[in-house]
C-alpha cells in the first residue's frame, strides 16, 4: 500500500528541505535516517550547555539573499566569522591567504611588498593551465604558502599527493591583499542561534520521520510504502557498485570535554603538519560566543573510506567523476526516484549550495 507520496532517505538538509517543502504542497511525506538521530552531518548535541558539531565545523555562509532569506524563516543566526587559524612548524598563520599570512610569513606591511613576492614565486613555480591542486596553489598563491599552509594538510586530508587531486579544491579559499582574516567572501554568515537542530527540527516539523532505519537493508518493503522516492545516500551503494566504487573521504571525530574556560582561543585551529594524524581542533563554544566554565573540543581525522564508513566527502578526480557520470545516466532513466546532496550528486555542497539544490529539485518536481 503506497500510503505516502515521498519516502525520503536521508534526513540531513537535503531530504528535510525536500520534505518541509512537498508538506507544504500538501504532499505526503515519511523521512528515514539509519543514523539514530535526524539532521544528517549539521546535527549538533548538546553537551552541558554547548552545541557540539558531531560532523565537523558547520558554518553557514552564502552570497544568495533567497537562501538566506530561507534559512531566516527558520532560525535567526549569529554573527560569527569564521577565521580558522593554521598551526605550522610550530608557527601560528591566519587563514585565508591575506595580509596578516602574508606579514607573518615575510614580515611584509604593504600589498605592494607582498604582490611583488607572490607574482615571482608564481612565475617561477606557476604554470598557465593548472591540471591539478598543486599546480593551482603555486599558480595561486607561490611556493612558500603553498609549503607552509598548503601541501601537508592536503595530503592529509585528502590521503593523496596534492598532484592527484582536483585543482578545483583550493579555489575554496580566499586570497586577499586586506587584512581580513574572514574565511568566506559571501555577504551572509553565521551559527543559528539555538544550533543546527533546530533548522532541521523547524523544517521536519509535523513530518512522520523514523531514525535508526537502513533504506538499503529494508528496500522492498521501504519502496513499497511510498510513491516516489527521494534518495540521499550514496549513488554508487544505490545501485549496488554495479559501475564500480566511487571514493569518498571519511573522517573520525575524537570529542573531549575539558575543564578550563579556553582551550584555543578560537573555534577552529587547522594543524598543517603532516606528522599530527589530526587536520584541525574544534573549540566548539566560540562559534557561539560561551562564557561557559569549561569547554568541548573536537579532534578531526582524515580517514581511509570503505563501505560501512561514514563518507563525508567525494573525491571529485577524473577517474571518478568518469564513473560517477554513468552513475548519473542511470539515475537519470528512474522516472520514481530523485537523487539529491552530497552524497547522492557526488560534489563537494557547502550548505547552501545543497539546499539550493534541493529548492531547485522540489520546484522542478512540484511546480512542473
Ligand atoms: N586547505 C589547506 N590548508 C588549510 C585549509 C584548507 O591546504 O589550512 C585546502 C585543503 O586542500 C582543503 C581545501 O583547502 O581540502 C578546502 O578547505 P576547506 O576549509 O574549505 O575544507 P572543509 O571545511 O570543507 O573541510
Amino acid at each position: 500500500m503506497q500510503k505516502y507520496d515521498y519516502l525520503i532517505v536521508g534526513a540531513g538538509l537535503f531530504g528535510s528541505v525536500f520534505a518541509h517543502e512537498a508538506t507544504k504542497k500538501g504532499k505526503t511525506c515519511l523521512v528515514i535516517d539509519r543514523r539514530s538521530h535526524l539532521g544528517g552531518n549539521v546535527y549538533c548535541e548538546n553537551v552541558d550547555g554547548i552545541n557540539v558539531h558531531k560532523y565537523g565545523a558547520h558554518i553557514f555562509h552564502t552570497n544568495d539573499k533567497d537562501i538566506w532569506d530561507y534559512v531566516n524563516q527558520f532560525v535567526t543566526f549569529n554573527n560569527y566569522i569564521n577565521s580558522p587559524l593554521s598551526l605550522s612548524k610550530g608557527k601560528l598563520y591566519n587563514l585565508p591567504f591575506n595580509m596578516n599570512t602574508f606579514h607573518q610569513l615575510w614580515g611584509v606591511k604593504t600589498p605592494s611588498e607582498a604582490k611583488q613576492i607572490i607574482e615571482e614565486q608564481i612565475k617561477t613555480h606557476g604554470v598557465k593551465n593548472p591540471k591539478n591542486l598543486e599546480e593551482q596553489a603555486l599558480s595561486l598563491i607561490g611556493k612558500d604558502i603553498y609549503e607552509t599552509l598548503i601541501k601537508e594538510y592536503t595530503e592529509k586530508q585528502w590521503g593523496k599527493k596534492a598532484t592527484e587531486l582536483p585543482a578545483f579544491i583550493i579555489k575554496r579559499l580566499p586570497v586577499r591583499y586586506t587584512f581580513d582574516n574572514n574565511y568566506f567572501n559571501d555577504r551572509y554568515q553565521g551559527i543559528p542561534n539555538g544550533g543546527y537542530n533546530k533548522i532541521t527540527e523547524s523544517l521536519l516539523e509535523g513530518i512522520e520521520t523514523r531514525t535508526g532505519v537502513d533504506f538499503l537493508k529494508n528496500r522492498n518493503e521501504l519502496e513499497a510504502l511510498a510513491k516516489k522516492v527521494v534518495y540521499t545516500g550514496n549513488i554508487d551503494e544505490y545501485y549496488d557498485y554495479k559501475f564500480g566504487k566511487l571514493e569518498y573521504r571519511s573522517l573520525r571525530f575524537e570529542h573531549e570535554v575539558l575543564d578550563m574556560d579556553n582551550y584555543q582561543a578560537n573555534a577552529v585551529v587547522n594543524y598543517n603538519d603532516a606528522d599530527v594524524p589530526y587536520t584541525r581542533i574544534l573549540e566548539h563554544k566560540h562559534f557561539e560566543f560561551g562564557k561557559q566554565k569549561h569547554t568541548v573540543v573536537t579532534k578531526e581525522y582524515p580517514e581511509t573510506w570503505t563501505p560501512n564508513k561514514e563518507a563525508y566527502y567525494p573525491v571529485n578526480n577524473d577517474e571518478n567523476q568518469q564513473k560517477y557520470k554513468k552513475y548519473k545516466q542511470l539515475s537519470l532513466t528512474e522516472s520514481n526516484v530523485i537523487f539529491g546532496g552530497r552524497l547522492a550528486e557526488y560534489r563537494y555542497y557547502d550548505m547552501h549550495q545543497v539546499i539550493g539544490s534541493a529548492l531547485a529539485k522540489t520546484r522542478q518536481e512540484l511546480n512542473p
